[in-house]
């Protein structure tokens, strides 16, 4: 869906964006991550052409980005940042109806439209819509941001610290939401973020850069299990031990769990994919004295039940076969 090939911003010789390359599939979100000045902007503003590239190409749908005229290939790729970028003289209703605006919609179509949008991003339209966005918070104010550029339902969208006003726990919040947003409206998305839980959280697979180059490519359990280098390990290491068990689901460790109980009286219920780390902190709130795990498939149906302590152990065996 999105090819990046070799993708270069130099700077009066400064190599802000040193030969980029990456594929996104359609449907799936990459995420740019790094330390702060290492070109993840730069590098998603070169694929929407707000920043034209020194060197190098971009794909989209097989199209060469330069053919495009720079205004109608933004018009059709939705665009968040973490200002907003909201204008203030605009309505919430108006904000997120510029791009339908600009495509010619009828007027109908568009009010429909706004008001679906800020119901999925959850602000109630009679609430909102007529609201200015100095009548609102930060989290609001982003939630309206990402409704606009959701709002022609664009096929790819790019995200530029979208929830990075935001303190930690409404963004954590927001970021749940999303991810339920996203997958239901299965957008190709490149997210630009310096939160490595936001990243793992919503990414499937993660670009790690340093100083304008590529350091590695994978998926959270790659990047986290099998870094390529120091620099990559060492990005993962503040919270290692979290971000593993949030990193691991209990499909994986399942292959290692040994003492398994044939009751599951008094078990607490798990789907496959849920991550470790969930199901840990839940023990340690719960009351249970057993600490004992029911997994159950996409159906419902109990695959096994163990102890809580065999998962650790499990997870343990199943970290060393990398
Ligand atoms: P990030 O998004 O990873 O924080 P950026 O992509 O914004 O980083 O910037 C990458 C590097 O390029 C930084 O060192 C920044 O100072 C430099 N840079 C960005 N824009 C310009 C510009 N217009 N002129 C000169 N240097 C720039």
């Amino acid at each position: 869906m999105i090819e990046a090939i070799e993708l270069t911003k130099t700077y009066n010789g400064f190599s802000a964006v040193n030969r980029v390359s990456f594929e996104v599939a359609e449907g799936e979100t990459l995420g740019l991550i790094g330390t702060s000045g290492c070109g993840k902007s730069t590098t998603l503003k070169m694929l929407n052409r707000l920043i034209e590239p020194t060197a190098g190409r971009v794909f989209i749908g097989g199209e060469d980005t330069r053919k495009s005229q720079p205004e109608k290939l933004r018009r059709s790729i939705g665009y968040a940042i973490q200002e907003t970028g909201l204008f203030p003289h605009y309505t919430v209703a108006e904000n997120v109806a510029v791009v339908p605006r600009l495509l010619k919609w009828p007027d109908k179509r568009i009010a429909r439209r706004t008001e679906e949008l800020l119901e999925l991003v959850g602000l109630s339209p009679e609430e909102f819509t007529r609201r200015y966005p100095h009548e609102l918070s930060g989290g609001q104010q982003q939630r309206v941001g990402l409704a606009r550029a959701l709002a022609a339902d664009p096929p790819i969208v790019l995200l530029d610290e979208p929830f990075g006003a935001l303190d930690r726990i409404t963004r954590r919040q927001i970021q749940q939401e999303f991810k339920q947003l996203e997958s239901l409206l299965r957008k190709t998305v490149v997210l630009v973020t310096h939160d490595i839980f936001e990243a793992v959280t919503l990414c499937d697979r993660i670009c790690v850069m340093d100083r304008g180059i590529v350091q590695q490519i994978g998926t959270p359990k790659t990047l986290v299990f099998q870094p390529d280098n120091d620099f990559v390990r060492d990005f993962f290491q503040a919270d290692r031990f979290q971000l593993e068990l949030y990193v691991t689901q209990l499909q994986d460790v399942m292959p290692w769990v040994s003492a398994q109980e044939s009751s599951s009286e008094a078990a607490k219920r798990y789907t496959e994919e849920e991550h470790l780390l969930t199901v840990l902190e839940d023990m340690e709130e719960s009351s249970l004295k057993s600490s004992r795990v029911q997994i159950v498939d996409r159906q419902n149906q109990p695959i096994l039940t163990t102890h809580c302590q065999d998962l650790l152990t499990a997870f343990y065996r199943f970290k060393e076969s990398f």
